[in-house]
């Protein structure tokens, strides 16, 4: 939904609800790119990454951060977690057979991931796995073009997934694409997701961080940062 959206620096994002971004989806196809802070950041300094931005056909919100900072800019839009927007993709893409690839992660996750996913959902047609530690891209790109899933979830960590995910797009022309960083991780159980209150009050970041500390060198100075540069952006109109 190129046309429609409101700018965050320098970048688009849509402006959709939850079950608008997923009747968007059902027949589109290309990228979605699951906005974050610590993306913006990187979209600022780097001109490829904004650009592959740019080019996506959906990007969502995803996050708190982003929402508050479209708000401190004077849009309303609500964050859509990119966790739960791809899981419901699966259900959709499910009701009808068409098929879904799964890319990223530890071998034992991806495995875990696909065994629980079997079981959860009914018709699930799963026709591509593989994990996200290989050396070499072309044996992979050279299978996902024999496979072509209608649906490719992508958990290589940002910016390497909507890196690859570009590259796919004239390789995989009628596939839809989304990153979803440490999805996988969650959804074969060895990962939790954070308990539904910590959830409701929009600090999954906050639980994540104190059950990994080591997260915390990565989010301390990127939101605090963030909310600085958006709010420049607000007073200045400048990024
Ligand atoms: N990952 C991968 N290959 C790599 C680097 C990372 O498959 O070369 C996977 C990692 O195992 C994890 C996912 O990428 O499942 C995303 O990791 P992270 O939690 O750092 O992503 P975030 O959601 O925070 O961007």
């Amino acid at each position: 939904m190129k046309d429609d959206r409101v700018k965050i620096q320098g970048l688009g994002v849509d402006n959709l609800d939850f079950e608008s971004a997923v009747k968007y989806a059902e027949n589109l196809h290309g990228q979605v790119v699951t906005l974050n802070p610590e993306m913006i950041q990187n979209a600022v300094k780097n001109k490829d990454f904004a650009k592959i931005v740019e080019e996506a056909e959906l990007v969502i919100p995803d996050g708190i951060g982003v929402e508050l900072g479209l708000i401190i800019l004077g849009h309303r839009v609500r964050r859509i977690a990119g966790i739960e927007f791809a899981r419901k993709m699966i259900d959709v893409y499910s009701k009808n057979g068409r098929s879904i690839g799964l890319l990223g992660a530890k071998p034992d996750i991806i495995e875990k991931t696909v065994a629980n996913l079997k079981q959860e959902v009914e018709g699930i047609n799963i026709n591509y796995i593989q994990d996200g530690y290989f050396k070499d891209e072309m044996p992979v790109i050279e299978e996902l073009k024999v496979k072509q899933p209608d649906l490719l979830l992508v958990a290589l960590g940002s910016p390497k997934q909507e890196e690859l995910i570009y590259k796919l797009k004239e390789i995989l022309p009628k596939s839809l694409m989304i990153g979803v960083g440490g999805s996988f991780d969650v959804w074969s159980g060895v990962v939790e997701r954070a308990p539904q209150i910590y959830q409701k009050l929009c600090i999954e970041w906050l639980y994540r961080t104190l059950k990994e500390p080591k997260r915390f060198k990565r989010i301390f100075p990127t939101l605090p940062l963030f909310v600085l540069q958006v709010l420049k952006e607000k007073f200045t109109g400048r990024v």
